[in-house]
C-alpha cells in the first residue's frame, strides 16, 4: 500500500477472480464461462462496430435496451444495461444501501457482495445457509435490510423457487430485494415477471454465461421505472458510457440469434447431467446444481488435493479455501470432450490416491 492510498480503503479485501493462467493451455473449468464462442452474428456486428471506435457509444444504449426489454417482456425504462452484472450489483449497493439500509446476504454466495459492501462502506449481515447449503427463506423475512440473493446460488448451484422468492419479497415490502440471476438460463425460472407486482424487486442478469460474452462485459438490471431511474442516476454519475460500441453491437447480435443461445444451454444441461451421473458413480457427493457448474466433493481426497492434481494434469477447476466448503470444488460444465477429459483425469487421480493409501 502506498502512503497515498486513502485510509478509507485500508481494510478493503478485493475480490479474487478465478485464475487466468498464461503458462499452459488449460482446460478451463474454473470461471463458469460458456465453452462455445458468441454467435457469428455477434462477432460480425462487433467487428463492424470496431470501425467507429473513434466515436463515443450511445450512453442510452437505446437499441440494445429496447430489444432486450422486448425479449424479456418489460418496458425499455424498466431495464438498465451495465458493464457486466458486477456493475449493476455495485450500483445497487450504491443506490439502495447505507447505514439505515444495511445489506444482507448468505455466508456462502457470490464473493463480490461483501466487497461491494466494503467499498461502499455499507454495514452488512451474513446469513448462514443451512447445513445442506440450501437457503432458509425464513431467515430473510422481515429483516429490514437490503437483501442480495444469487438465484441459483453460487458456488452451490442450488435454486429457490419463484414462490419462495415471492415470500421474501412480500415479507420485506420496505426493502429492496436483489435477485442475481447470473445462472438462470440453465434450467431455472426467472423472477423478472414479478417486477410488475413488487416495486421492491431488482433482478440482475448477465450475458457472461448463457450468452457467451464474458469477455465483452455486458449485464443488466430489471426493476420498476423508479428503481431504474435511481440506478441511472448512479450510472450517469460514474460512467455514462459504460457499454462500449463493440459490446453493444455483439449484445444485439446475440439477441437476434436466440436460437443459438437456447441450443447452447440445452447442450450444457446435457453435459451437466452426464457429469453429475459420472461423478456420482465415482463416489462424489454433489449439490443439486441447476447451473452451468457442479459443486462436488469426494470422501477419499481433499478438495484442495483434487484441485491441485487436476491442475497438474492441465485442468482448472475452482477451489475455495473457506472452511465450510474447502472439501468441494466448483467445476464449470464445458463441452462433452472437456468433461470426458475431466472424468478420465479424476479416475486416474482416484486410482493413484487409493494406491498411495495402501
Ligand atoms: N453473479 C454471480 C452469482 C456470478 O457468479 C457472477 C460471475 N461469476 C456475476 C454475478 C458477475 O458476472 P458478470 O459481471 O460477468 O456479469
Amino acid at each position: 500500500m502506498s502512503r497515498f492510498f486513502s485510509s478509507k480503503y485500508k481494510e478493503l479485501v478485493p475480490y479474487t477472480p478465478g485464475e487466468q493462467p498464461k503458462d499452459t493451455e488449460y482446460i478451463k473449468l474454473n470461471t463458469n464461462e460458456l465453452p462455445y464462442p458468441p454467435s457469428q452474428k455477434a462477432i460480425k456486428a462487433a467487428a463492424e462496430a470496431a470501425k467507429r471506435l473513434n466515436l463515443y457509444p450511445d450512453p442510452e444504449c437505446y437499441e440494445l435496451t429496447s430489444l432486450l426489454a422486448n425479449k424479456i417482456g418489460v418496458e425499455r425504462e424498466e431495464v438498465l444495461l451495465t458493464n457486466g452484472s458486477d456493475e449493476i450489483l455495485n450500483f445497487a449497493f450504491m443506490a439502495f444501501c447505507d447505514e439505515e439500509h444495511p445489506a444482507a446476504f448468505a455466508d456462502i454466495t457470490y464473493g463480490f457482495y461483501s466487497v461491494f459492501a466494503q467499498i461502499n462502506r455499507v454495514p452488512y449481515e451474513i446469513i448462514p445457509l443451512n447445513d445442506d447449503f440450501t437457503i432458509d427463506i425464513n431467515s430473510y423475512k422481515g429483516i429490514n435490510k437490503t437483501i442480495f440473493i444469487a438465484n441459483p446460488n453460487a458456488p452451490t448451484g442450488i435454486a429457490l423457487s419463484v414462490d419462495e422468492i415471492e415470500e421474501i419479497l412480500k415479507e420485506n415490502p420496505n426493502n429492496i430485494v436483489v435477485i442475481d440471476e447470473a445462472y438462470v438460463d440453465f434450467g431455472n425460472e426467472s423472477c423478472v415477471p414479478l417486477i410488475h407486482k413488487y416495486d421492491n424487486l431488482l433482478v440482475t442478469q448477465t450475458f457472461s454465461k448463457s450468452r457467451a460474452m464474458a469477455g465483452a462485459r455486458l449485464g443488466f438490471g430489471v426493476g420498476s421505472k423508479e428503481l431504474i431511474r435511481d440506478l441511472n442516476t448512479i450510472k450517469y454519475s460514474t460512467n455514462p458510457y459504460n457499454i462500449n460500441r463493440m459490446t453493444m453491437a455483439a449484445g444485439i447480435g446475440m439477441l437476434e440469434d436466440e436460437e443459438y443461445t437456447i441450443n447452447n444451454c440445452k447442450e450444457i444441461i446435457k453435459n451437466r447431467e452426464y457429469t453429475k451421473r459420472t461423478l456420482k458413480a465415482l463416489g462424489f457427493e454433489q449439490t443439486h446444481s441447476s447451473t452451468n457448474f457442479v459443486f462436488a466433493k469426494h470422501k477419499d481426497i481433499s478438495g484442495e488435493k483434487l484441485y491441485l492434481e487436476l491442475k497438474n494434469r492441465g485442468i482448472l477447476v475452482r477451489h475455495f479455501a473457506s472452511d465450510k466448503i474447502c472439501e468441494y470444488n466448483r467445476i464449470t460444465i464445458g463441452t462433452r470432450e472437456q468433461m470426458e477429459a475431466l472424468i478420465s483425469a479424476i479416475e486416474e487421480i482416484l486410482k493413484e490416491n487409493k494406491y498411495e493409501e495402501q
